[in-house]
């Protein structure tokens, strides 16, 4: 059996895979088993920040694997603090909970904002406010927080206690805010699946008005926006605002699963002992990813970021085919006129990798992606589009 069949008959059925199969690569080149060259500008959904098999992120990852792959959080391994003082230090944040992927670190906001409430305000203080086509993860919680009815449908009955505001309308989230006993309100600065649509800053600032005037937490979901993916290190800091929590993952660790919740000074006791735990989280060998990976994002990257995403949409302006660009850094909705999934095939085709959000092609490339590699596979889209 070739492996299309064999993860056909095996693997469950909850992905409809494109029939292509990638056995290698190098930074932002990838390659079939027939030896296809593909230029890939999802970076599996964002998450190989430097591309794939870069360098100094596999030297980190040997040199800690060939020294202790995984200990319980019983016993201390340096990655994990050292990652955790990274991280505040780069954000003025105070304390780090590590977990394994994007759902599970908006569970930890979910949970500790919850526990904020009920030690502060009282336990019917539960409710946290989401808004109208955010995306925050799979699991039974998480779902019940994405703003999205098609996901809800099938696997009622979902946690209780959210609600979801109408996007960038502050007079439906300050109703919202009246009408319910709030502990959190939780946002993507960006709306990622949801179609790549950056918020309005007069909004955002807004919102982080309210929560401050009510004691509501503000947390921010940067599972995708975050590491450098904006053009800074999270997106939140493009607005100007200072959240509670912060959740990230995708590119955190540059390919292996690392979720991070990050509380601010107010909220670093939120969770004590024994009220929040990951086996996997804080593993070594993945914190030493991401050390490699966060230590490289720097105010130099941030510039390359911003440049090659200025780059982008004036690519695109007046492209045939070309309705919008939407987006922040290498976070870029592209709205063609053909259906999206039409252009995709067609790059695909040609040699070029993309993503699609909702009825928009979408573009993550690797944050060091070369700029004639970049060049390359822009032509191919824009090609694909016209
Ligand atoms: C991808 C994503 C998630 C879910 O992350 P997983 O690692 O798949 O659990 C949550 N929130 C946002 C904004 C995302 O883009």
């Amino acid at each position: 059996m070739s492996i299309t069949e064999v993860d056909k008959k095996y693997v469950m059925n909850t992905y409809n895979r494109f029939p292509v199969e990638i056995v290698s690569g190098k930074g932002s080149i990838v390659y079939s088993p027939e030896g296809k060259r593909y230029i890939d500008l999802g970076s599996g959904i964002g998450v190989t920040a430097f591309g794939i098999a870069d360098d100094e992120w596999k030297a980190a990852i040997i040199d800690q694997i060939s020294k202790v792959q995984h200990m319980s959080n019983l016993y201390y391994t340096e990655p994990c603090g050292q990652l955790a003082k990274m991280l505040c230090e780069k954000t003025g944040m105070s304390k780090v909970f590590f977990s394994n992927s994007g759902a599970e670190s908006n569970e930890c906001s979910i949970k500790a904002a919850r526990k904020y409430a009920a030690d502060t305000k009282g336990s019917d203080y539960y409710t946290i406010i989401t808004l109208k086509n955010s995306f925050h993860g799979r699991t039974i919680t998480t779902l019940a927080a994405t703003g999205q009815d098609h996901y809800h449908e099938l696997f009622q009955p979902l946690t209780p206690g959210f609600v979801h505001a109408e996007p960038g309308d502050i007079e439906d989230m300050k109703r919202l805010v009246s009408e319910n006993k709030v502990a959190g309100i939780l946002i993507e600065c960006i709306q990622g699946e949801g179609g790549v649509i950056p918020l309005d800053k007069d909004y955002v600032l807004a919102v982080e008005k309210l929560a401050k005037e009510n004691d509501i937490l503000l947390m921010v979901d940067e599972v995708q926006t975050g590491n450098g993916r904006t053009g800074a290190l999270y997106a939140y800091m493009n607005y100007g605002i200072h959240p509670d929590i912060v959740s990230t993952a995708k590119g955190l660790a540059g390919g292996l699963p690392l979720g991070a919740t990050l509380f601010s000074e107010k909220v670093e006791n939120a969770l004590g002992f024994g009220e929040h735990a990951s086996t996997f989280g804080g593993n070594p060998v993945v914190c030493s990813a991401a050390l490699s990976i966060l230590s490289r994002i720097d105010d130099a990257l941030m510039e390359e970021v911003k440049e090659k995403s200025a780059f982008v949409f004036d690519f695109f302006k007046d492209a045939k085919g070309v309705e919008s660009v939407s987006g922040m850094g290498l976070m870029i909705g592209i709205k063609t006129t053909k259906p999206a999934g039409e252009v995709l095939a067609k790059c695909m085709e040609n040699g070029v990798l993309c993503l699609t959000a909702k009825d928009k092609i979408r573009l993550l490339p690797a944050l060091n992606i070369p700029m004639d590699v970049l060049k390359e596979a822009l032509e191919v889209i824009k090609e694909a589009a016209e």
